[in-house]
């Protein structure tokens, strides 16, 4: 999987390096092509180079919009080099191997940024760059395609270590450089036309993606709003296929999304679970036997919220389920299938949306959530961590009982998809109270025992759903009081990351009580 390289081409806005790299790449005997103003610089540098217009034949014409635009340049990057078709095209036409590009773009970006002038932004559109970025990448099976300054060093120490040649996962990870690269090209290019042209339903300045649906409006009706498909084709909320019911609203999307990603870290074969959101957190996550059994337990935690929530299950819509389901109004309901009983009877809520994706997401994959933030976009993993995967430390003197574990592993998965500052009580495989998105944890614990007593009242109980729960909180304790809270509530045990520099006192309290508490290590925030 080594190519040796013996032929680069080096054509670059930015200068930054390139007579350093052009002296390395000499010395080590390879034959240097390159454009115009690159070639001058090398030549300059009293560096050997020979002029791509040599190799196509043809000069650089129409200010250079097609320079490196030839079968010579790009049958020498894309060529299978040990393939017979290939190899006769490269003798019959005179094509050499290009084994080596070195290429930056136009600087479209800065151009933009600096508020360019229409026609001088335009003509930052570079053309010829991309295609041999593209070429290249594509073709990373034999050609090293290097497309930012800094990856100079990493490449010559490449060939130095291999004795001039690359290897097939350095060459691997330079194309997906290289594509990143090009994709953010034409992100901003297209930016910029959308800002110029001031569009407006919808703004198409993704950082990536196919436009795949335009919503009627955003959050709010004064916002527009699209949806763009990732390609990745992962089971969810925006590749569902919708068998009734209007078209999905930008706030329909984001809250099945968070349902469905909710039920997902819940395996179907071991257990069935129901998640209810409303306004993206939830308001009731149970899970049980079976469908049925899980909604009655999710939907006791907070009826009155349930309304006009969505559903998530992970398992295929039953008869049983859906009965239960069309008894309150609910907007939208996703699963990965329905049976055909099941389907008929949602098909008599005509307003009801039923979306089949056909799969549940992996809750473990990883991949990139991005948030936009004034002046560029924020990007990180998504929350893939699970408990599962770690030890759980018991730090009182009371270790948990097996129905209290049982329930602290539920408690903390569900936290995990809760608001910031979150606390999650949990009683026998339910949510018995949600504390979502408020400023103090302790504010969180109150208001999540307070809608456990309102709901017991509904439910005509004299004594709070809480009571006799366990609690899960998605950060540390900075405090006692949030626990102490908790106590109050009636939680006999507590599953929490710790890491707090009260730990002790918490631990204490804890103790003094005789509360049980497990501590994750993992923090599971989510704003
Ligand atoms: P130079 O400074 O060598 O004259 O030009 C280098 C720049 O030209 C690079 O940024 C490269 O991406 C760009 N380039 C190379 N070939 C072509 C082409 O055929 N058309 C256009 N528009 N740009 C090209």
């Amino acid at each position: 999987d080594r190519v040796t390289i013996r032929r680069a081409l080096l054509s670059v806005s930015d200068k930054t390096g390139l007579i350093d790299l052009a002296k390395a790449l000499s010395e080590r005997g390879v034959e240097l092509l390159s454009t115009g103003g690159t070639a001058k610089a090398i030549r300059e540098a009293g560096l050997a180079v020979k002029d791509v217009s040599d190799v196509t034949g043809f000069p650089e014409i129409m200010d250079g919009r097609v320079k490196t635009l030839h079968p010579n340049v790009h049958g020498g990057l894309l060529a299978i080099r040990d393939d017979a078709d290939h190899r006769g095209a490269m003798d019959e036409h005179g094509i050499g191997a290009i084994d080596l590009a070195i290429i930056n773009l136009y600087p479209f970006e800065e151009v933009r940024a600096a508020g360019g002038e229409y026609r001088l932004t335009v003509e930052n559109i570079d053309i010829g760059g991309p295609a041999m970025v593209r070429a290249s990448a594509k073709n990373h099976a034999y050609v090293s395609i290097v497309v930012d300054p800094s990856d100079y060093a990493p490449l010559l120490a490449q060939m130095a270590e291999n004795d001039g040649a690359t290897t097939y996962a350095f060459r691997q990870r330079l194309a997906g450089k290289a594509f990143a690269r090009t994709a953010a090209y034409d992100a901003a290019i297209s930016g910029w036309f959308a800002e110029t042209l001031e569009v407006d339903a919808p703004d198409y300045r993704a950082f990536g993606g196919k436009l795949a649906a335009v919503m009627r409006y955003g959050e709010n009706p004064h916002q527009s709003a699209g949806f763009y498909a990732d390609g990745t084709g992962r089971p969810g909320v925006a590749t569902a296929t919708q068998l009734q019911g209007k078209t999905l609203s930008y706030n329909n999307i984001n809250d099945t999304d968070a349902a469905f990603e909710l039920v997902a870290e819940f395996e179907p074969e071991t257990t069935a679970a129901v998640a209810i959101i409303k306004h993206a957190n939830p308001c009731g996550v149970a899970e049980g036997e079976t469908l049925v059994d899980a909604y009655r337990k999710a939907l006791r935690c907070d009826p009155v919220s349930a309304f006009g929530g969505i559903v998530a299950l992970n398992r295929a819509l039953d008869a049983e389920v859906a009965e239960e389901i069309v008894k309150v109004f609910t907007e939208v309901i996703i699963a990965p299938d329905a049976s055909e009983d099941a389907k008929a009877i949602i098909a008599a809520k005509k307003n009801l949306r039923l979306l089949l994706t056909g799969g549940l997401p992996d809750a473990a994959a990883r991949g990139a959530m991005v948030k936009s933030v004034g002046g560029g976009l924020l990007v990180q993993d998504r929350d893939f961590g699970r408990i599962d995967d770690l030890d759980l430390k018991v730090v009182t003197k009371r270790a948990p009982s097996e129905q209290e574990m049982a329930d602290l592993r539920f408690a903390f998965r569900v936290a995990k998809h809760v608001k910031s500052n979150a606390i999650v009580y949990v009683k026998d495989g339910a949510t018995v109270g949600v504390g979502a998105g408020q400023m103090s944890r302790v504010d969180s614990a109150r208001i999540a025992a307070r809608k456990s007593a309102d709901a017991a009242e509904a439910a005509g109980l004299s004594e709070p759903l809480s009571k006799g729960s366990v609690v899960a909180s998605d950060a540390f304790f900075p405090f006692a009081d949030g626990l102490l809270s908790a106590v109050e509530a009636g939680a006999t045990a507590v599953i929490q990351p710790g890491g707090s520099m009260r730990d002790d006192e918490v631990i204490a309290a804890a103790d003094e009580n005789g509360i049980a508490m497990v501590m994750t290590g993992m923090r599971h925030f989510r704003h």
